[in-house]
């Protein structure tokens, strides 16, 4: 038998995430973000539930061919755009859109010969100030784009820094409003937070740009949580119970002795460790289930193993199911941002940080 651990994707739940979002700028199209293989998910496993997405923004030619190969025919845009000349032809050659956000990817484009136009979405800088041209600076590169036989369409597009918290959108909307009124092109402006909080302001844009969202994790918790934006998840990381100790009041559990007993307990050993992408830092008390119900995490974390309190669960034992994140086979959910929040970061980097060594397999209908 293989080491139990599993990871399982849930189509309908991913394709469910998508209309939420669809729900909140009905006008707008919906690129579903795929950058880091699908959040995790693989965009092999993640693919059948997100292709009544519009389009696929990610950030890697290698996952952009992947896509292609899927069958996709429809629009794939490169959201940091090409790294060097010879990406140019694979966007010809794949059809890929990409993003323009410095004077040497437009020096790129000049240079690139092709008789098939290209189309880019030109990046502003609204005050995140990672990629893309000042609000002063935008419409000379918007000009001098528009000057080149290379490009076909400008389409315009900026992202928020603090949409899941209070300073909000606005600030970076006028600035973005402002420097844009009077050219051409269709914009795209919304993350999944500037979706689900923002969907006014988001939905006069042309398309939408969800990513944590689809993946059914908060991007504002433990502000909101999963649940209170009707998100289910998109993944369950699953294993079972290998041992079991009973230990007594003193006892420690694993590495460090961490933890130490102040009553008698039953201790189930869990076939999931750092290594299979479970945080390492994750304290006693986080939330796990067994048999789909609530218990909690002892001990330090190890590689490949972790310890839980069974003590509340007589019933449990040897081969009970532990849902680590994810939906039970009972149906209770763990939502991933819980184990996040108690690790001190976020779902995005726990689904993206899934270990390649854990087996996935995408659930039927
Ligand atoms: C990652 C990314 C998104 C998606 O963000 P989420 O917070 O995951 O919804 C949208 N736009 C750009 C430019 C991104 O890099």
């Amino acid at each position: 038998m293989p080491r139990p651990i599993l990871a399982t994707i849930h189509p309908n739940a991913l394709q469910h995430n998508l209309k939420r979002n669809r729900a909140a700028a009905p006008e707008a199209k919906v690129w579903a973000v795929v950058k880091a293989n699908a959040y995790g998910h693989g965009i092999e496993h993640a693919y059948e539930g997100l292709r009544s997405a519009d389009g696929f923004a990610l950030l890697d030619m290698e996952e952009a061919q992947r896509v292609r190969q899927l069958g996709w025919r429809g629009p794939i845009l490169l959201l940091e755009g090409v790294f060097e000349p010879r990406d140019l032809e694979l966007c010809s050659r794949l059809d890929l859109w990409h993003t323009v956000h410095c004077d040497e990817q437009i020096d790129m484009l000049a240079a690139h010969k092709t008789n098939v136009g290209h189309r880019v979405f030109l990046k502003m800088n609204s005050g995140m100030n990672r990629l893309g041209f000042t609000p002063a600076q935008y419409r000379s590169a918007w000009s001098r784009l528009n000057a080149l036989p290379q490009v076909d369409d400008i389409s315009l597009i900026t992202h928020f820094s603090d949409a899941d918290a209070d300073k909000g959108i606005a600030a970076q909307m006028a600035s973005f409003a402002q420097a844009t009124q009077d050219l051409p092109g269709e914009r795209t402006l919304g993350n999944s937070a500037a979706t689900l909080r923002h969907p006014d302001a988001v939905a006069a844009s042309d398309w939408i740009r969800p990513g944590i969202s689809v993946y059914g994790s908060a991007p504002d918790y433990p502000e909101r949580t999963a649940v209170d934006w009707d998100l289910q998840p998109g993944m369950t990381l699953s294993s079972k119970i290998i041992a079991i100790q009973s230990i007594n009041t003193g006892d420690s559990i694993g590495y460090g002795s961490r933890f130490v007993a102040t009553t008698p307990m039953r201790i189930g050993v869990v076939a999931c460790g750092y290594a299979d992408g479970y945080p390492r830092v994750a304290p006693t008390d986080t939330p796990v289930l067994v048999n789909g119900v609530r218990t909690r995490l002892v001990g330090r974390v190890s590689m490949d193993m972790l310890t839980v309190d069974l003590t509340p669960l007589p019933k449990a034992g040897m081969g009970s199911e532990v849902t680590l994140w994810g939906r039970a086979s009972n149906g209770a959910v763990l939502g991933i941002d819980e184990i996040a929040h108690a690790s001190g970061t976020v779902g995005y980097e726990l689904m993206c940080a899934l270990s390649p060594r854990v087996p996935v397999r995408v659930e039927a209908e």
